[in-house]
C-alpha cells in the first residue's frame, strides 16, 4: 500500500477507495483503471432538494462492480465512494457556478460550458432530468469541504497511483471508467436517429491516448460483440486530459459503457446479464494486460 500513505485527508480511504493487484503468479503491471462516479454514499451534509431517484440518474451506478477484475490482471483499481452529484471529480476545480453561492466565490471561478448550460459543473446545480438540485444557496465553507474531503483526496489516490505504476517503466496505461444514459445523445441536444453504440472511446482525438491502444481496446471490445465508437459523443473530461501524454508514454483512455447493457436505468438494479458483462470486461482486460507486457 507504499503509494496510498501519502494521502493528505485523514478519512479519505473511506471517500475513496484502491484496490491493488492480485497477482500470485506474475509481475504486476503499469494498469491504474479509476471509476469517479459510481460511489452511492450520499453524505449527510448534501442536503439536496429533489427526489432522490431522480438524482441518482446522475451515477455511473455499480461500474466498479463492472471493472472488479482489474486487480486480477495486474492492475489497480480506485474508485470514488461518494456520488458525483455530490462533487465531480472529472471536472476542475475552477468549474464553479458562482451564482449557486451564497457569497462570492474566493477562488478562480472557470465555469465550462457544460456547467453554465447544463449544471454539471465541479458542484452540480441540475440533474441529468435539469430538476433543480437545491432551494437554497451553498456556502463557500460546504463547497471547499466537498473539495477537501473528496476532489482533492481521489485526485491525490489516482495521481499516486498513476505515478507508482510508471515508476519502473516509464510507461503506464490509464482506463477512465464510467457508464453513459442509453439516450446520450437527446440529453446532449444531438440530432434524433442516431444510435448509441454500446461502448464510446474517448482519446481527446488523440491528446491522451495513441491511437494503437485506443485500437487495441476497440478491437477487443468488437470480438466479444460490442459496438464501438471512438469520440462520438464523448471524448473525455479532466482526468484524461490531466493524466493522458502519448508522447510521453502515458495513455489515459476513457471507456463509457451503455447503461442499458447492465442496468435498469429506473431502479438503478442490475440486470440479469450483469455477470455476463463482467466476464467480458475481464476478458478485455486479459487482452490489454497481455498488450501491455509486450510493450514493456
Ligand atoms: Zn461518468
Amino acid at each position: 500500500m507504499s503509494f496510498v500513505h501519502g494521502l493528505s485527508c485523514e478519512y479519505s480511504q473511506y471517500m475513496v477507495k484502491i484496490e491493488l493487484p492480485k497477482l500470485l503468479h506474475a509481475p504486476n503491471i503499469p494498469l491504474v483503471c479509476d471509476s469517479p462516479h459510481s460511489g452511492t454514499h450520499y453524505p449527510a451534509d448534501f442536503n439536496y432538494a429533489v427526489d432522490l431517484a431522480d438524482l441518482r440518474k446522475c451515477e455511473d451506478t455499480h461500474v466498479e462492480k463492472l471493472w472488479e477484475g482489474v486487480p486480477a490482471v495486474g492492475g489497480t483499481l480506485v474508485h470514488a465512494t461518494f456520488p458525483r452529484s455530490y462533487i465531480d471529480t472529472n471536472r476542475t476545480e475552477h468549474d464553479i457556478d458562482v451564482t449557486m453561492l451564497a457569497i462570492d466565490w474566493p477562488g478562480r471561478a472557470e465555469p465550462s460550458p457544460r456547467c453554465i448550460q447544463l449544471g454539471n459543473g465541479l458542484v452540480f446545480s441540475k440533474t441529468t432530468t435539469l430538476q433543480n438540485i437545491y432551494q437554497r444557496q451553498l456556502s463557500v465553507d460546504e463547497v471547499q469541504h466537498r473539495i477537501n474531503s473528496c476532489w482533492r483526496p481521489y485526485r491525490e489516490a489516482l495521481t499516486q497511483a498513476l505515478a507508482a505504476a510508471s515508476q519502473q517503466h516509464n510507461k503506464r496505461w490509464h482506463l477512465n471508467l464510467h457508464s453513459m444514459p442509453s439516450n446520450a445523445y437527446e440529453r446532449l441536444g444531438l440530432p434524433k436517429g442516431k444510435v448509441l453504440a454500446d461502448v464510446v472511446l474517448g482519446d481527446l482525438h488523440g491528446a491522451a491516448c495513441s491511437p494503437e491502444v485506443t485500437d487495441v481496446v476497440a478491437e477487443a471490445f468488437k470480438r466479444h460483440g460490442y459496438t464501438v465508437s471512438v469520440n462520438d459523443p464523448y471524448a473525455g473530461m479532466d482526468l484524461i486530459r490531466q493524466h493522458g501524454n502519448p508522447s510521453r508514454g502515458h495513455n489515459s483512455l476513457q471507456i463509457e459503457l451503455n447503461r442499458a447493457l447492465y442496468l435498469n436505468e429506473q431502479t438503478r438494479e442490475p440486470l440479469l446479464r450483469f455477470s455476463q458483462i463482467q466476464n467480458d470486461l475481464s476478458q478485455i482486460l486479459a487482452t490489454l494486460a497481455t498488450y501491455i507486457r509486450q510493450q514493456l
